[in-house]
Formats: C-alpha cells, structure tokens, sequence
C-alpha cells in the first residue's frame, strides 16, 4: 500500500483542503504509528527538482541540505543525479554515508574552523566559499587543492531570512580578496550569493546576477585570472497561505540574465526550501482542551519547540487543517505541549469543535521544521514515516 500520499496537484496556490486519499492516508498513519508524525513522501521531492531543472536549464543544483536534512532525501536525490551543498561536517557525514560522490558537493559556510575545513577536504569535498580575507588565509596549507568562490552580499528585506545580512561582501572587498589570492597562489573559481530564503520577487536575483556579471568584466579588465563560475544560491519560493509565481515564471527573467554571461561561465544554485517544503505534512492530536477569553484552546501533541519551531525560525504560515470537519467553525487556539507559553501555533483559527484525539494537519511541512525543532520539556520529536523511497515500497519507519 505504497503510492503518492500527498496529492498536490497544484503548487503555487494555497492548497489546504484533504483529497479523500489523503485524509485516509493520514487516518491509518496515526493510527498505526501514533502521534505526532511527518509524513515525508521522496515522490513530491523528486518532481520538485525536476521542476526545478526544467526551470533552470543548465544550471548545476546543489540541494542545500539544511531545511531537511533527511537520508532518505539525499538518497532520492542523489539517484536523480543532484548535486549537494554542504555547511558543516554534520552534513558531510551524512552525505558520505550515502556514497554521494564527493565532486558532486560544495561546501559553502562563510565562515569555517580548520577542522571543518579538514574534514571537508578528507571527504574530498575542495569547493569553498569565503567573504573575506581573514577567511581566504585559512586556506594557505591547503591552496594546492582547492578553489574558491567569493560570496557577495545582496540585502533583500522582502524575504524570511535576509541571508545577506550575516555573510557576503561587496565588489570593491571581493576584488580585494582576489588579489590577496593571486599574492597567495589561491585558485578563485567563481562568485556566489544568496537572495534570501523565501523570495517572492526573481528580480532579486537579476540585480544580484547582473552585478555578478558587470564585476567578472571588471576582473579582466583589471588583469585578474577569469571567473568560471557563477552560484546563484537557493531562496527559490513556495506557496504556504499565499500565492507564488509558478517556478518556470519566476524563472524566465532569471535564465535571461544568465544569459548574458559569458558562455565559459558554469552556473550553479543551491536550493533548499523549493525543493522540499512541500514534501512533508504533519499530524498532530488534540489532547486536551480549555475555554480561554472566549476562545477554545486546543492543546496538540507537537508544537513550536517541535516540528513547528518554523513559526519562530522561519516566519512560515503553514496551511493548517483539521481532520473533522464541522458545520459552524469557531475562532480557536492551537497550542503546543510543552508548559512554555510561547508555544502556541495559531492565535486565530477558525475550527469545528473538535474532540480530544482529532487530527490537526498541515501542510508544506519539509523545510526549517524537524530541522529546528528540539526536545524542550523532554519532550520527543515527531516521528518521521518515509513513503515512495524506492518507486513502489513499503512504508519504513526512520
Ligand atoms: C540556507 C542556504 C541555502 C538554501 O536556501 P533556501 O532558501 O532554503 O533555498 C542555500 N545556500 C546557502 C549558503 C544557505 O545558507
């Protein structure tokens, strides 16, 4: 009893209701495996890179790691002939447990110690990035192996995670950077950036890729060693509550601006969140219930400090439905289990009267949200259930 379990059909509108299958689906997975759980389904992570892919043609992904680092992930990916971004020697154990090949990663944290450094290295992973030149000199032991790429900094204020807040230089320092590397025999493979997670307008990445492309000329121009290489990071956008563009729109002025590079120019991305935050829904269970001001409050078995810790780290609004479905819906309280205040999912959500043990789901569950949760109170984290690993397999437990 395999098959698709989450039944998107349409990805860039909001999408909250259960399809029939699906609300089977997540009944006979509560109660065979109890509460909370994810269910991860790897066939909504294969069409999303395929989407991807066809969007970007001839861009190289790297599936950036952190929004769900999962194996079965990496493994489904990885046999779709994805590439990998590493940031810490976490995510290369786990990549190199899986026999990713280590030229089909890039290590791409700013900011490293020179055991990260090392281990990346022993891996076989030689693709870094620096923003700076305290950074690029971590790298005289190892300058024989391996090449580097210059973060520049785009700030973006429109998106959940200004990434160019933290990390990134400007031309002026990357041009500074590139000819302490010269000075040091440092091979500087090309330039990366990244929008911001979450960006909902692609002219971000125009601007940045235009910037990237008037500053490979100045390179030349100045007598620097030619750039091969263009990463133009992840920040690809999904649907939660609000309408997006369709990836193939959103990507069309992206693959214009590419365009204009030299064609010598290999171009890389590095998307997390596109590819897999649709994958994974989760199910919670009411447990207990109160009048508050009003309003019913419903406390569920996983919470802020759990799968939702996105509400907190990601300013996520994912699609939240109940299982019942009544005839008058009420303005409610979802709240989590642990005994933190804090820990409240929806302040305001319109719900049937539920029972103790109904089902909560929601939807668009796979990216910043196991990944940052935690075991507060002691309490455990949800159990994640993998469908489609293998076309046509059984359930498995991880
Ligand atoms: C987080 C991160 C990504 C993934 O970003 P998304 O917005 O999830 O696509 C890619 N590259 C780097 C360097 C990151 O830090």
């Amino acid at each position: 009893m395999a098959q698709t379990a989450l039944d998107y059909s349409v990805f860039s509108k909001p999408y909250s209701s259960l399809s029939l299958k699906e609300r089977q689906w997540v009944k006979s997975s509560a109660s065979q495996y109890g509460t909370p759980l994810l269910l991860l389904d790897c066939n909504i992570v294969r069409q999303q890179y395929r989407a991807l892919s066809a969007a970007l043609p001839g861009v190289i992904l790297h599936f950036a790691l952190k929004p769900l680092p999962h194996e079965s992930v990496v493994r489904s990916l990885l046999e779709e002939g994805a590439n990998f971004d590493l940031a810490s020697t976490g995510e290369i154990d786990l990549v190199a447990s899986l026999g990713v090949p280590p030229e089909q990663t890039i290590h791409t944290h700013p900011i490293k110690k020179d055991k990260d450094i090392q281990d990346a290295l022993s891996y076989g992973c030689n693709v870094f990035v620096v923003d700076n030149i305290n950074e690029l000199e971590k790298f005289i032991p190892y300058r024989d192996r391996v090449q580097i790429l210059i973060r520049l900094s785009f700030r973006n204020a429109d998106v959940f995670a200004d990434l160019s807040k933290k990390f990134g230089c400007q031309s002026d320092d990357a041009i500074r950077i590139m000819f302490r590397a010269k000075a040091l025999g440092i091979y500087i493979k090309g330039l990366s950036f990244h929008v911001g997670s979450q960006t909902m307008n692609p002219k971000k990445y125009v601007e940045a890729i235009n910037a990237c492309n008037a500053l490979m000329q100045r390179v030349v121009s100045i007598g620097l060693p030619a750039l091969s290489t263009l990463d133009i990071g992840g920040g690809f956008p999904v649907c939660y509550s609000k309408e997006v563009m369709p990836i193939d729109e959103f990507c069309r002025p992206i693959n214009q601006a590419l365009s204009q590079l030299p064609e010598t120019v290999m171009v890389l991305a590095e998307p997390g969140r596109f590819i897999v935050a649709p994958s994974v829904m989760s199910i919670a269970s009411v447990v207990g219930q109160a009048q508050r001001e009003g309003k019913h409050w419903y406390y569920l078995d996983d919470g802020i400090y759990g799968s939702f810790s996105g509400l907190m780290f990601d300013d996520a609004d994912y699609p939240i439905v109940s299982l019942r479905e009544g005839i008058k819906n009420y303005p409610s309280v979802l709240a989590g289990p642990t005994c933190d205040s804090i820990d409240v999912i929806s302040e305001n959500i319109l719900l049937p009267k539920l029972k103790n043990g109904d089902l909560i789901v929601s939807r668009m569950m796979g990216a910043y949200t196991s990944a940052t949760s935690t075991d507060f109170n002691f309490i455990k984290r949800a159990q994640t259930i993998v469908l489609n690993e293998q076309k046509g397999d059984e359930i498995q437990v991880v």
